[in-house]
């Protein structure tokens, strides 16, 4: 018992440690504020928690402030999709592969077969968000996320879809062009709406950690033992968090922190453990890639010191499995 409160004591003053590199580089980032109502964000937030299989919970910073999960939607869009089109049909419109590019880019379209390379990025995600089947896919999303998250609490922030629907052009011009070729099925401002939607309901890093605790089990929630995803879906979205979960800085990330992870314009990083934990970040301060400046210098510090690589190759020591 005392060893396991020692690496508590352990644990959560490495958490401290990593809060203090993440504070030490918010000066490098900015809020993003393309979508006016985020440029509202309070820019020196910054939290973290992370949660193991095993019922622990370490916590520290605003780790229970709200923020709109933005691109993070991108992977409960997919698993959405994946229930209720199907792996076949989906992937039929839409790519596994990393682009490179930025995650609102149009150029791979035209120089491709106009199907967009991942479900992770802006292009992807409404051709997914167009495939979901549900007589109202944007609360089959919500009950989804409330399910995945442990949190029934959780909502959509009205002025941040608004905004963003208000002021979204260019994903506008992505969806329209998309139609115009037919890979986009329904209405683009029909679709639109839900994207906007999905990407403007708000989280907490300790939701995040939740589910992305609910990932690492492969579907199955440790704390009550119920199935709540098909371990195949489990499967493709933490494959495609790996390879395209950062945008254009997903090699990168893969290389120096190795957790299939995603990051949302609000701020939020989710990433998911080997061997039974989650982590949820939150700093609102994003890096030219579009990625949580604070967030990342967080989980680098736990990545080194916890031993998370995906491919350390020794067991981490917060669950003490590889
Ligand atoms: N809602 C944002 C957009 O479509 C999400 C982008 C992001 O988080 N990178 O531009």
């Amino acid at each position: 018992m005392s060893g396991q409160m020692e690496n508590d004591e352990w644990i959560l003053a490495t958490l401290e440690k990593a809060m203090e590199k993440g504070r030490d580089v918010l000066c490098e980032g900015a809020v993003a504020n393309y979508i006016p109502e985020l440029a509202k964000a309070n820019p020196s937030n910054l939290g973290v928690c992370i949660r193991t299989s095993d019922g622990r919970t370490y916590e520290t910073g605003d780790f229970d402030i709200p923020f709109t999960m933005q691109s993070i939607s991108k992977t409960f869009s997919l698993i959405l999709a994946l229930q209720t089109a199907g792996y076949e049909y989906l992937f039929s419109k839409v790519g596994m592969e990393p682009t490179g590019d930025r995650f609102d880019s149009i150029l791979q379209l035209e120089l491709k077969d106009m199907r967009p390379f991942n479900p992770m990025i802006n292009a992807g995600a409404i051709v997914t968000a167009g495939c979901v089947r549900a007589a109202n896919p944007f609360q089959a999303f919500l009950d989804l996320v409330r399910r995945l998250c442990g949190n029934p609490k959780i909502h959509l922030n009205e002025k941040v879809y608004m905004s963003e629907k208000s002021t979204g052009t260019r994903n506008r011009s992505i969806a329209y062009l998309l139609k115009s070729v037919g890979v986009l099925d329904g209405e683009p401002e029909d679709v639109l709406d839900v994207y906007f939607r999905m990407c403007s309901v708000m989280v907490t890093a300790r939701d995040l950690a939740n589910y992305a605790l609910i990932l690492s089990c492969g579907g199955v929630d440790p704390a009550t033992g119920e199935r709540l995803l098909d371990p195949q879906i489990v499967k493709v979205v933490t494959t495609l968090m790996m390879l395209c979960g950062m945008y254009d800085e997903s090699g990168e990330y893969a290389v120096k922190i190795g957790l299939p992870s995603k990051s949302g314009v609000g701020g939020g990083i989710v990433a998911v453990g080997e061997g039974g934990y989650g982590i949820g970040v939150f700093g609102p301060r994003l890096n030219k890639k579009g990625n949580s400046v604070g967030g990342e210098a967080i989980l680098k510090v736990l990545s080194d010191d916890f031993l998370l690589h995906t491919f350390a190759g020794v067991p981490n020591k917060l669950t003490g499995k590889s």
